[in-house]
């Protein structure tokens, strides 16, 4: 039994954790994005590894959104109230 992470993973394994972030965001050369795609396709724990950081991207990304679009709502609010005669 290996006592640390460091000999459980392989570089292959270690390149998707070091990169994982690079990746989703396309910023890897073609040839790197083409070898993590086809390593988390034979590789289950990285490809869940990779789902999950997706997923937490997936939620940054709407929280950011659900803010935008809160405060864009808030505004047309107001600018309706202030056309109907309404002043604070
Ligand atoms: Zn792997």
């Amino acid at each position: 039994m290996p006592e640390t992470l460091q000999e459980t993973i392989s570089d292959e394994c270690k390149d998707v954790l070091l990169h994982v972030w690079d990746y989703l965001d396309a910023q890897l050369t073609p040839d790197a994005t083409d070898a993590l795609r086809a390593h988390i396709a034979v590789c289950p724990p990285c490809l869940q590894y990779q789902e999950f950081q997706e997923e937490y991207m997936r939620a940054m990304r709407a929280s950011r959104a659900k803010k935008g679009a809160s405060w864009f709502l808030k505004a047309r609010v107001l600018d309706e109230l202030f056309d109907s005669g309404y002043a604070p």
